[in-house]
């Protein structure tokens, strides 16, 4: 779960992991460590038509949920890194 602060910038307050309760680093607003950030709106064709459903992973739940995964998850390298 996270937080913004309010304000026009979407600055973060807080963010935990869903999974293992842990809080993330945060500076000046910005995430700091690995996460994987969800806010997915579900649509027409689902039974949560018009809900938007947040969770957020810290990277060792995010590499502990996709180890049980019967397909392995499509990892893809960018070659420009910034
Ligand atoms: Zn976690």
């Amino acid at each position: 779960m996270k937080k913004y602060i309010k304000g026009k910038e979407k600055k973060l307050q807080y963010v935990k992991c869903n999974m293992c309760g842990k809080e993330l680093e945060i500076n000046k607003g910005i995430l700091t460590e690995g996460a994987l950030l969800i806010d997915y709106e579900w649509n027409y064709f689902s039974n949560k038509d018009g809900e938007i459903h947040s969770l957020d992973l810290c990277e060792e739940c995010y590499d502990n949920l996709i180890k049980n995964l019967k397909i392995p998850v499509d990892i893809e390298k960018r070659t420009e890194l910034m």
